[in-house]
C-alpha cells in the first residue's frame, strides 16, 4: 500500500481582532491517504475539515506541521507549488453556483486547466472536453451551455469534469453533495466511485455525514474543535465505534428499519452545543459535552493510543495510565 498522503502534526490557527487570540481551526492532527483510498474527515460544521482541506489543497499554508504527497514535502502554499504538483492534486468544492464562473461556458470552464496544463487550443482542446463531459455522462451539447442554464447535479458534474482535467491522481472533495437535492447525490456518488475505480483516484472525502460515509470510505477519521478524536478502517469504527464522540455521531444517525436500529451504538445524549474554537475547553475538548467526563477529562489532554492495528483513539477511558490516568475497562465495554 503506497502512501499518497501523509499529514503530519498539521496546525492551521487564524489570528483573531484580538491580539494573541487565534481561531485554531486545525490542531495538531495526523494521518496517512493511501493509495486509491477513500478517506473520509468527517465531523460537524466548526471542527476543522474544511481547513485542513483547504491546506492539503495548498489554499492556506499551515501554521506548523508537515503535508507530503508521494514523498514531496508539499507544506506550503499552492503559489509557491510547481505546475507538476498542482496537476496532480484537485479539489471540487461544495457548492458548484459558486465555484463555477457564470460568465464562462461549460468549453471554458473545463478547457482553462487543459489550456494552462497541456497547452491545449483549438480543435484538440473541444475534443478533449466532449471526452471530459462523456466521463461524466453529459451531453455534448452542454458544451456551449452557462452555468445558469445548468441545474445543479450537472453543475456539479461539471465541476468534476474540470478537476479531471489535468489529469490528477488526488482529488479533494469537499461535501461534494451537501448543495445538491437528495434526488441527485446518489448520482453524484455513483459518479465519483465509478471514476475512482476507472482512472485509479485517491479521495480525501470531507463530510459532516457519517451514515453517506459508511457506503463509499474505506478509512475515517472523527475531528472535533480541530481535532482528530478516531480514526480507523470504516467497518471498525461502524461496527465498534470507540470515542464517546463517534459513539455520539453513530447513535443519532436516522434508520428505517428495526434491524438497522439494533446495528447502532446506545443512544449518547451530549450535554451542550459544540464550544467556540475560540475558545476551546482545557483538557479533552469534549469534555463539556460528554456524559463520560471524569476529573482528569477536565484537566489533561488525552494522547492518542492505538487500540487495534491502524485504529488511533484519543480518550483518557483508553490511555491506560500512560498519561497518569487509568483505563476504565467496564465502562469501556459498556460501549462496545
Ligand atoms: Fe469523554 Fe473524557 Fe474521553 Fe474526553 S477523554 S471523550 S471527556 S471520557
Amino acid at each position: 500500500m503506497q502512501t499518497i498522503l501523509k499529514v503530519q502534526n498539521l496546525k492551521k490557527y487564524f489570528p483573531t481582532k484580538k491580539k494573541g487570540v487565534y481561531v485554531k481551526a486545525v490542531d495538531e492532527i495526523s494521518f496517512d491517504i493511501f493509495e486509491q483510498d477513500v478517506f473520509a474527515l468527517v465531523g460537524e460544521s466548526g471542527s476543522g475539515k474544511s481547513t485542513t482541506a483547504y491546506t492539503v489543497v495548498g489554499m492556506y499554508e499551515p501554521t506548523s506541521g508537515k503535508i507530503f504527497y508521494k514523498n514531496f514535502d508539499i507544506s506550503y502554499g499552492v503559489d509557491k507549488r510547481p505546475l507538476k504538483l498542482k496537476q496532480e492534486i484537485q479539489i471540487v468544492f461544495q457548492d458548484p453556483g459558486t465555484s463555477l464562473n457564470p460568465s464562462k461556458t461549460v468549453l471554458q470552464i473545463i478547457g482553462a486547466p487543459l489550456t494552462i496544463h497541456k497547452k491545449l487550443r483549438g480543435k484538440s482542446l473541444i475534443e478533449e472536453v466532449l471526452k471530459l463531459l462523456e466521463m461524466v455522462e453529459l451531453p455534448s451539447d452542454y458544451l456551449y451551455k452557462l452555468p445558469r442554464d445548468i441545474g445543479g447535479g450537472e453543475k456539479q458534474l461539471i465541476a468534476i469534469a474540470r478537476a479531471l482535467a489535468p489529469q490528477p491522481s488526488f482529488i479533494v472533495l469537499d461535501e461534494p453533495t451537501s448543495a445538491l437535492d437528495v434526488s441527485i447525490q446518489a448520482k453524484i456518488i455513483k459518479t465519483l466511485l465509478r471514476l475512482k475505480e476507472e482512472l485509479k483516484l485517491t479521495y480525501l472525502f470531507i463530510t459532516h455525514d457519517l451514515s453517506l460515509v459508511r457506503n463509499i470510505s474505506n478509512r475515517i477519521a472523527i475531528m472535533y474543535l480541530g481535532k482528530i478524536v478516531e480514526q480507523g478502517p470504516t467497518d471498525r469504527i461502524f461496527s465498534d465505534p470507540a470515542h464517546p464522540y463517534t459513539q455520539m455521531l453513530l447513535s443519532s444517525i436516522p434508520v428505517l428499519t428495526k434491524d438497522e436500529e439494533a446495528l447502532k451504538p446506545k443512544h449518547i445524549e451530549s450535554t451542550g452545543e459544540i464550544p467556540s474554537p475560540v475558545n476551546v475547553p482545557p483538557g479533552c475538548p469534549f469534555h463539556t459535552r460528554c456524559p463520560f467526563a471524569k476529573q482528569i477529562c477536565r484537566e489533561k489532554e488525552p494522547p492518542y493510543v492505538e487500540i487495534e492495528p491502524g485504529r488511533i483513539v484519543r480518550c483518557h477511558l483508553f490511555s491506560n495510565g500512560t498519561d497518569g490516568s487509568s483505563k476504565d475497562e467496564e465502562e469501556v465495554q459498556t460501549w462496545s
